[in-house]
């Protein structure tokens, strides 16, 4: 007999469990089946947290040997890399073990194992596999439900003639946790975790090389953006090799030789280990979307604006949809899908997704970039202001990069903003919140900010964007 739940949702990470909550919150009776024995997804696990772990971790490291002399702190730092990991460990123990309270706390019911469609209106629960430690799953066990919700996240996207081996040739999760500091690290990919993970390397002290297709990092943030964090990272002595194709990658005992096209002429390169970050791809492999008549596009679950698949009662959300592959848009999206259940209008605003990366000088941006504006003919003003003036960041000693505001030349509403600097992805957050409200850059310079703070760079750049910037 089968097991009847209001909700089940395939998949615990920030989309799925999110979504397991908000549904649990509605007084729907819940389910979330998860393949892993922690919750969490991607981002608790494999991802957001313990990636950020080790950025902290370095950058200290990489502080207490380059930059504390000049605060007149004077020590020899040596790592520690086993207490690294761990402390890294123990924030993700208990970040996935607080979304089990969590689900605990709400009611909702947690099978382990493979959620695999049977049809459109049941779900079985089956062993991991033997490759992934086995276990899990629950012998002709069937869930059925009011309405299903594909939450299944993503997983590395492999490029051809590059065999992961997850010791030479690595994904990120295991460039999460090398046992030792690589020599040479190279990295193929020149995006968000080809440089937080390349920077966490390079700060411990290994030499790191980027290989990118395209001729900048960061291809899709704005231009002047991705100029100054290139600025930043060459002096941290990344190395990259921009507008080559990878072609492919030999393995041995000692290391990697990886092969690649530049300009028509076969090159090699010769590195201890290799990471493969050319981005990800959606996880619907033994899904069983066939049964269920759920259509997919090159893998990626098809979705309406209310998140609905082509089958009835089936919605889909996070890295598995269309759309940025960010946590905090699956978490959106989780709410939104379980309110919808609920027959309440849930909606995603996605003209205000921030992104951020967490490198340093961090990165982050939200709306429309210079170019978009350009190309779409929308008349702008551009506001920018350096850190390199602020009382805060000179504080910091962190001085590199700046804010940049962009603003709708005519009404002066914010149409995006891009910052290179410190604590960028704090700095964001006031945008967001301006956009979200359709504010003018003059209600940003118009309202008062702290000072000394990093923020004070936010105002200062929306006082450029109106023609009376202050302290420069
Ligand atoms: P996921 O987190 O991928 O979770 C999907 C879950 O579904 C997984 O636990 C998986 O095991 C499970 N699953 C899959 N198939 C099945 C099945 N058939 N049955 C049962 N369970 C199944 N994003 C940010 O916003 N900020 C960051 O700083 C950030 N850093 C990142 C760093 C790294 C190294 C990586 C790899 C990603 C990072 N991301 C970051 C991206 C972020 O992790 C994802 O966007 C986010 O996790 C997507 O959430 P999700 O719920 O859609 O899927
Ligand atoms: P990405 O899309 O950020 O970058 C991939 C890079 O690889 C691009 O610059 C692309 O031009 C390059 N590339 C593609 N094919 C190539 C080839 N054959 N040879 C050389 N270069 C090639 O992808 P990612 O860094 O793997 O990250 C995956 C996803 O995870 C992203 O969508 C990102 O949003 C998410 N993520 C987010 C964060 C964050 O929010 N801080 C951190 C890590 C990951």
């Amino acid at each position: 007999m089968a097991t009847r739940y209001d909700v089940v949702v395939v998949g615990s990470g920030p989309g799925g469990y999110v979504c397991a909550i908000r549904c649990a919150q509605l007084g729907l009776k819940t389910a979330c089946v998860e393949y892993w024995p922690t919750l969490g997804g991607t981002c608790l696990n494999v991802g957001c947290i313990p990636s950020k772990a080790v950025l902290e971790s370095s950058e200290l490291f990489h502080k207490a040997g380059h930059q504390f002399a000049k605060h007149g702190i004077v020590v020899e730092p040596s790592l520690d890399l086993g207490a690294l990991h761990a402390r890294k460990d123990k924030i993700v123990e208990g970040l996935t073990r607080g979304v089990a309270g969590l689900f605990k706390k709400h009611g909702i019911d947690r099978y382990e194992g493979r959620g695999v469609f049977r049809s459109a209106t049941q779900l079985g629960v089956e062993p991991r596999s033997a490759a992934d430690g086995g276990g899990g799953g629950v012998p002709d066990l069937v869930l059925e439900a009011g309405a299903f919700v594909i939450a299944t996240g993503s997983k590395v996207r492999d490029l051809p003639g590059i065999a992961r081996d997850d010791d030479r040739i690595l994904g990120s999760a295991q460039a999460l946790a090398l046992p030792e500091v690589p020599e040479h690290l190279a990295v193929i990919g020149a995006g968000v975790i080809g440089l937080e993970l390349g920077s966490v390397w390079r700060r411990l002290g290994a030499q790191v090389t980027v290989l990118e297709y395209l001729d900048r990092v960061f291809p899709t943030a704005d231009a002047d953006v991705s100029k100054q964090a290139m600025r930043a990272f060459r002096k941290q002595k990344l190395k990259f090799k921009f507008g080559v194709a990878v072609q492919r990658a030999e393995a041995d005992a000692d290391g990697v030789t990886v092969f690649y096209d530049d300009d028509g002429a076969e090159q090699s390169l010769r590195c201890d280990r290799l990471l493969v970050a050319v981005g990800r791809r959606p996880n619907t492999d033994g899904l069983g979307c066939e049964a269920a008549g759920v259509a997919l596009d090159r893998g990626r679950v098809v979705i309406d604006d209310h998140f609905r698949t082509s089958t009835d009662g089936i919605y889909a959300l996070g890295d598995v949809v269309r759309g940025p592959m960010l946590a905090h848009k699956a978490e959106d999206e989780g709410v939104a899908v379980a309110e919808i259940i609920a027959g309440k209008p849930g909606h995603v605003n996605y003209d205000v997704i921030p992104s951020v990366i967490y490198t340093d000088p961090e990165v982050a941006w939200v709306g429309e970039t210079e170019q978009e504006l350009k190309d779409g003919g929308v008349p702008y003003v551009v506001g920018s202001f350096p850190f390199l003036a602020n009382g805060r960041a000179k504080a910091l000693e962190s001085t590199a990069g700046m804010v940049k505001l962009l603003a709708h030349a005519e009404t002066d509403r914010i149409l995006g903003a891009h910052i290179v600097g410190p604590m960028a992805g704090e700095l964001i957050g006031e945008i967001c919140v301006a956009m979200e409200f359709g504010a003018s850059a003059e209600d940003i310079a118009r309202t008062c900010h702290a000072h000394p703070t990093l923020s004070e760079v936010v105002k200062e750049a929306a006082l450029d964007a109106g023609g009376r910037v202050i302290h420069i």
